[in-house]
């Protein structure tokens, strides 16, 4: 039997939605319908200080203007900190996991990597002041993304023992996002390729949970014209609502799925409904081209 096809698109309320954050949603949501999926959408609203007042309005209203529309309730990672806990005392249970007070400088030396066990003093979970690390073993992680091929990370040596609960008190995105795709049974994960470099860890945990890895495809970043990736710290423009019908027309362009001319000026669930059709993950270019300055 195959496994139900269940994908999400989980965006950061940090700043309003940009064209980089439109594709990541576009594919993602044409990837699952294409093949009969449910499309989710999850809010990783776990960091208060990095998040932007009324952003997570602003992304959904986009969202919906662009004809995104997703499957059963939205998932607030704010909600869930009492499961994160619960998983993480489960890697305690394990022996995975071991609270750390290192600083940066200290890792500096390192390159900011950690390895071992830094203490032996009896700690509680959580305590303040305490960072809780993943201990990372000294193994070659290797797997396959769908857009990028074989891909290595040795994990011990490359990353080191990464957090999963900081010193602050706030879960880390690595943790968050595998028990939050275990628990809603996500099986492909569309993303921009900046987060393919987690995606070891990521997948070390879903490892040491005894879970299946999903299918992972990594997408071109769209750069701006200084050869950044658009985000909201480069100050990326908000997309705007009332061109929506084209800004779907050029996601589906630059991900290489050749829309037919005549479908300018088509509604977007037109587009979409095309782009679900026509849909081929194997057609998106390996680089976007950069804009003219
Ligand atoms: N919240 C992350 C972001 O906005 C995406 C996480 C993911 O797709 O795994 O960049």
């Amino acid at each position: 039997m195959s496994i139900p096809y269940i994908g999400r698109f989980a965006p950061s309320p940090t700043g309003p939605l940009h064209m980089g954050s439109l594709l990541a949603a576009l594919a993602s949501f044409l990837d699952a319908r294409s093949q009969q999926g449910k499309w989710l959408i999850r809010i990783e609203d776990l960091d208060p200080p990095r998040e932007q007042v009324g952003a997570t309005d602003s992304i959904l209203r986009s969202l919906e203007a662009h004809g995104l529309l997703h499957d059963g309730d939205i998932c607030f990672q704010s909600q869930r900190h009492e499961r994160y806990l619960e998983v993480l005392e489960q890697l305690l249970k394990l022996n995975a996991i071991f609270p750390c007070q290192c600083s940066r400088q200290e890792l500096a030396a390192n390159k900011g990597i950690h390895n071992g066990r830094c203490h032996s003093d009896k700690v509680e979970l959580p305590s303040p002041g305490w960072a809780w690390r993943a201990a990372t073993q000294a193994i070659n992680l290797q797997f396959e993304d769908s857009l990028k091929g074989i891909q290595r990370q040795a994990l011990a040596e490359e990353v080191g023992d990464f957090v999963l609960l900081r010193k602050d008190g706030l879960f880390a995105y690595q943790l968050a996002v595998v028990v939050d795709d275990i628990d809603f049974n996500i099986s492909h994960i569309v993303r921009g390729e900046d987060l393919l470099s987690s995606t070891a860890r990521q997948i070390y945990l879903y490892e040491l949970l005894n879970c299946t890895p999903v299918k992972y495809s990594h997408l071109p970043l769209i750069m701006n014209s200084q050869g950044q990736k658009l985000s909201k710290q480069n100050h990326a423009p908000e997309i705007q609502s009332s061109l929506a019908p084209e800004n779907i027309y050029f996601c589906l362009q630059l991900l290489g799925q050749k829309p037919l001319a005549e479908l300018r000026g088509a509604s977007c669930e037109e587009l979409l409904q095309w782009g679900i059709e026509n849909w081929n993950l194997k057609d998106i270019p390996a680089s976007l081209p950069r804009p003219a300055s």
